[in-house]
């Protein structure tokens, strides 16, 4: 069981989860081998999967191609009575407010081979995966107690893996992350002032000056944010305007799919194998369709560390122009690394 904590000074949620502590790491230098839990013949280490996926046209006797099963070591947990998930809030006096932990911490396996990013994953694997982050946050959209899903990936030790066989995460939350919140007041006060998406905006903008623009496919579209916090720091966005991810049809998702991989695989390519996350930042599910707020995915290079400055701050120091790293990443043939 875990609980929310609210910084009421900064206005943070915090989740205490004492269980994540026991979590195995492929990455720490204890030199004691286990055996991995993500590879087929070890699906008794994870609990029962929620979602499997086959490659079109094989029986589901065949193998799994990707699996979504609960996290073991959940961050947030189901939690309530009765299966009921509301959470029972628990002022303590004073600022301290904590809530129960309650949410859904899934785990979204995304190979049956042990490989380590998405970029060693097939094109048709890949498209299974982001299949999946669809589905699961459809199906957790529905509950009512939910208030955000967020899907994520780590890769590597310094972007917080602690399991090296590729997979992503997705956490559900009863509240919306302040990242989000910070983003969509943002984009609202930009909509108030100028009556237009402002992720429409810039991407119209990247799109006409060309300097921070990666590549384009038919619904997708990959740029240098212009204010970029890491090293080769690059945003993918549904060339159309559209709030939620989970909207996409599978068409798209294919087409997404194939597009990330190609620029985590181009990144790779410019800097050799690397650290790095990958978060979807749509809608949150108790809003209706925003015409201010865009979805999009920010693939998050770890080659520099978040230091005393960024946390004292909140001001991050980049050391490479968004418009070198742009340049190379466009120098870099597409489908070089299919
Ligand atoms: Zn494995
Ligand atoms: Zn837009
Ligand atoms: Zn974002």
């Amino acid at each position: 069981m875990s609980e929310l904590r609210r910084d009421t000074l900064s206005d943070r949620w915090v989740i205490v989860a004492e269980n994540r502590a026991d979590k195995p790491d492929d990455f720490e230098q204890s030199g004691i081998p286990h055996r991995c839990p993500f590879c087929p013949g070890n699906e008794v280490d994870t609990p029962d999967s929620v979602a499997t996926y086959f490659l079109p046209g094989e029986k589901p006797a065949g193998n799994w191609q990707v699996r979504v099963v609960p996290n073991k070591y959940p961050a947030v947990t189901p939690g309530g009575v009765n299966g009921n998930r509301r959470p029972l809030a628990n002022v303590l006096g004073g600022l301290h407010f904590a809530k129960e932990g309650a949410g859904i911490h899934e785990v979204v396996i995304e190979s049956p081979q042990h490989v380590l990013s998405l970029s060693d994953l097939s094109p048709e694997q890949a498209s299974l995966v982001f299949l999946s982050y669809r589905d699961r946050l459809a199906a957790l959209r529905q509950d009512r107690a939910l208030a955000y899903g967020m899907v994520f990936k780590n890769v590597g030790a310094a972007g917080g893996a602690s399991l090296e066989h590729a997979h992503s995460q997705i956490i559900a939350t009863t509240f919306v992350p302040t990242e989000v919140r910070r983003e969509i007041a943002a984009a609202q006060q930009y909509y108030k002032t100028e009556g237009k998406c402002c992720y429409c905006t810039t991407l119209d903008q990247e799109l006409a000056a060309g300097v921070r623009f990666v590549g384009q496919s038919q619904s997708f579209a990959a740029f240098c944010p212009f204010a970029g916090r890491f090293p080769y720091e690059t945003w993918v966005l549904p060339r159309r305007h559209a709030s939620r991810f989970e909207e996409s049809s599978p068409d798209q998702l294919a087409e997404l799919a194939a597009f990330v991989r190609d620029l985590i695989g181009r990144i790779e390519s410019a800097l050799g194998p690397l650290a790095y996350n990958y978060i979807i930042h749509t809608e949150p599910f108790d809003t209706p369709r925003l015409d201010h707020y865009h979805w999009h995915i920010e693939i998050l290079p770890r080659i520099t560390r978040t230091a005393g400055f960024e946390w004292g701050a909140g001001c991050y120091i980049n050391p490479v122009p968004p418009e070198e790293a742009a340049a190379v990443l466009r120098s870099i043939p597409v489908g070089k690394t299919s």
